[in-house]
């Protein structure tokens, strides 16, 4: 995805800029921090073994440690950059496992041209249905193509690049998720898709963003389906050791009332990895399914890879990105969220004898 800019008035490490009123907010923040760290750990104290209501504890349901072995199985592929062999094994055990889940798995194929090469190249949106024909249909979305280079590494921008937050993350969320997806309330159908070539840049500046989402929101206007959808989730970078999700503006531009009604399931949970606060305004899939398709979809992203702050370190397009700074506890969290989301969705049932 693209970043444009900070919401809140923080920066992160890539930028060089800091004036005096900046330190000021860091010393304040640093007292908060500080102040509020102090409290945390008297509270703690203070509570009875296992009465600490501040922490929420992901149920047993949405299982971590196998959440982070399909990101691990993912990135055990490779580089997974569109129109490649290795993205080519990635559909075949996806549209497996998928399938083993109750899901009916359709490619939405298309070709583009090479950037670099001008050789076709084959470009495939993933998508897993499950009770299609239902009044209330859902989409669960994410990327999973990884740009060819981590052109952000400092070290080695022609490197390796796994992505295992960004383009892994959102793919083994939805892999775990899809375990909850056999038993949905009656009137609640859901479709993951997953977005081919969201970032098949070479050249940053020269080539597209988003040709997947781009051509699924086209063809849902030109070919719409009998139902369309409701609302539309997002999930990218949702995989990061020390996750924190804020609002991302362009999510609250286009779909407020999905992204507040998510961020206030987390908060009805206890889940403080989501702050109901905006930080980042992203260009992401959501543009084109919100401007093209007209689907109210938020992006839940955790842009701050591993955490904000000056001069924190950011492992975003570089060969840190690995399933080492991954954590299942994160996933979890999120297909926990976003599942009970979902359940809430569903028209409540009317009460037997009245
Ligand atoms: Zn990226």
């Amino acid at each position: 995805m693209k970043h444009t800019h900070e919401t809140d008035g923080m920066h992160h490490g890539g930028r060089r800029k800091r004036d005096h009123r900046s330190w000021l907010i860091v010393l304040l923040v640093g007292i908060g921090v500080t102040a509020a760290l102090f409290m945390s750990v008297r509270r703690q104290a203070k509570s009875p073994v296992g009465g600490n209501q501040a922490m929420a504890e992901v149920p047993r349901r949405y299982q971590a440690d196998r959440a982070m072995r399909y990101l691990q199985q993912i990135c055990q592929l490779g580089p997974r950059v569109t129109g490649t062999r290795e993205m080519e094994q990635q559909q075949r055990l996806l549209e497996g496992f998928f399938q083993a889940q109750g899901a009916a798995v359709t490619f939405q194929q298309f070709e583009i041209r090479h950037p670099e090469t001008g050789e076709n190249v084959p470009v495939s949106n993933l998508v897993a249905s499950w009770f299609p024909n239902r009044a209330k249909r859902f989409l669960l979305c994410a990327h999973y193509d990884t740009r060819p280079f981590p052109d952000s590494d400092k070290r080695n921008p022609k490197g390796r690049f796994v992505g295992a937050n960004d383009g892994g993350s959102g793919v083994a969320a939805l892999m775990e998720l899809a375990h909850n997806l056999r038993d949905l309330p009656a009137d609640i159908g859901v479709d993951i898709v997953l977005f081919d070539a969201e970032e098949f840049v070479w050249v940053q500046g020269r080539d597209p963003y988003f040709l997947g989402s781009n051509f699924f929101a086209e063809q849902y206007v030109s070919r719409p389906p009998a139902i369309g959808y409701q609302a539309g989730v997002l999930l990218d970078m949702v995989g990061d050791r020390e996750l924190k999700i804020y609002y991302e503006a362009n999510s609250l531009k286009y779909a407020r009332d999905v992204t507040r009604g998510i961020f206030e399931t987390a908060n009805s949970l206890g889940v403080d990895a989501f702050v109901q606060r905006s930080r980042h305004r992203i260009e992401d899939d959501h543009i084109p399914l919100n401007e093209i398709a007209r689907i109210p979809t938020v992006d839940l992203i955790d842009f701050d890879y591993p955490r904000p702050g000056f001069g924190a370190p950011s492992y975003w397009h570089t060969e840190q990105d690995v399933p080492a700074n991954c954590s299942g506890d994160s996933l979890a969290t999120v297909v926990w969220v976003v599942h009970q989301w979902l359940l809430e969705q569903a028209e409540p049932v009317k009460a037997r004898g009245n």
